[in-house]
């Protein structure tokens, strides 16, 4: 795949709701140096809270006509 600075990096956020039981399955996976991860069932829906570009940081109703300037990373 080809890096173009000019397109946008869209990017849903989200909140996640987790059990205890999914914490803790997930602290015991990074304690055996596994990146922490939450295994969701089949078929399960997450909301989207807002749409944004990860390089620009723009929110897509704002930057979604326009063309991507990466914002760089600390
Ligand atoms: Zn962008």
């Amino acid at each position: 795949m080809t890096e173009n600075t000019t397109t946008h990096q869209w990017q849903a956020s989200t909140v996640l709701q987790v059990s205890t039981e999914q914490i803790q399955d997930m602290l015991a996976n990074a304690a055996l140096g596994e990146a922490p991860a939450i295994e969701l069932p089949a078929g399960t829906e997450i909301d989207v809270l807002t749409v944004n570009c990860r390089a620009c940081m723009r929110l897509f109703e704002d930057a979604a006509d326009e063309p991507c300037t990466p914002v760089p990373m600390p």
